[in-house]
């Protein structure tokens, strides 16, 4: 088989990490000298990164970190690549690679979580009739792509999820949990804190939806759309089986899997939209974000005042015709 020319690798890893703020420091040079680019956080509770490279560097990266005893037990998601995924290295220290619950005592998965369900076990389970499926992602996540019949909390962070519970627990109870996030860290964590909010039956999908897709058995089956990453490329495929369309057009409500930005810098919200009507409503969300003055679609194209006034009209003749 061919090598790929790069590789991203995906990966999280639970452990005691003394003096995360020097190992941050060490850590972003030693990734730099082998000429990695990514993100990495690194806290007293473990580590959490994404970085793309060449086929070499990342092969040297993954062999550097299976030889320290610190981070052996790391598994590494690897997706080929044609390019890098970001443009720059960072390694940051923060007080937790997730974050749960702020101003609160955290979770700890080192000590407190739910059952790990390999993919297999997940593809069979989801079919059972007793299981709730919930994701434990943002809305902007959910909303490209999710497992077939998941619950979708409606959140813009994962610190709001533990409230979204509170407020819904009705739904969740007598049924057996089965949670699940993009690599396996946010679902690690949110099912050690179901289990210490007394939910009895919590699972959670082991290396996340990222590895379900490169199950060779399961192959990605039961997942619809695409699945979001924090890197340059936005989504990856899943399901190897079939290709659902679950992301709907901010505007028109038409199957669609492009995302932008709004183009209000203030706003800058996620939307699902094609390239036509990002250029047709100007990059914006709503009226408001179309009219800011500093407005990116319109600031890039260098449009002129007139042609941005008849895009405007030619906006408001639309809708209000589609609303009669
Ligand atoms: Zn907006």
């Amino acid at each position: 088989m061919e090598k790929p020319a790069y590789r991203v690798l995906l990966y999280y890893l639970y452990t005691d990490i003394e003096a995360p703020e020097e190992k941050a420091q060490e850590h972003l040079e030693y990734c730099k000298s082998i000429g990695l680019k990514g993100r990495i956080l690194i806290a007293s509770e473990g580590i959490n990164g994404t970085v793309s490279g060449t086929y070499e560097q990342t092969e040297q990266y993954m062999n550097d970190m299976k030889a320290d005893p610190m981070f052996q037990d790391i598994i590494f998601k690897i997706d080929e690549a044609d390019k890098h995924a970001f443009k720059k290295m960072h390694v940051r220290p923060r007080q937790e690679i997730v974050t749960l619950r702020l101003n609160d005592e955290d979770v700890d998965p080192r000590k407190t979580t739910g059952n790990y369900l390999s993919p297999k076990e997940w593809y069979e389970k989801m079919q059972d009739p007793n299981t709730i499926v919930l994701d434990a992602r943002n809305k902007y996540e959910f909303d490209l792509g999710h497992f077939d019949g998941a619950v979708r909390p409606d959140i813009d962070y994962f610190r709001e999820l533990p409230e979204w519970v509170d407020n819904n627990r009705e739904l969740l109870e007598g049924k057996e949990i089965m949670t699940y996030c993009t690599g396996g860290i946010r679902c690690e964590k949110f099912s050690g804190w179901l289990v210490e909010k007394g939910f009895d039956n919590v699972n959670h999908l082991e290396g996340g939806i990222v590895s379900y897709g490169k199950d060779e058995e399961v192959k990605g089956k039961l997942w619809n759309g695409q699945c979001y990453v924090f890197d340059e490329r936005i989504s990856v495929p899943i399901n190897q089986e079939e290709h659902v369309i679950v992301g709907r057009d901010h505007f028109t409500g038409e199957p669609c899997e492009r995302y932008i930005n709004c183009a209000n810098p203030d706003c800058n919200k996620q939307i699902l939209t094609s390239e036509e009507n990002e250029a047709f409503y100007l990059g914006g969300c709503t009226h408001e974000c179309r009219v800011h003055p500093r407005n990116r679609y319109v600031e890039t194209r260098r449009m002129t005042d007139e042609e941005f006034e008849t895009q405007l009209k030619k906006i408001d003749e639309y809708e209000s015709a589609f609303q009669k």
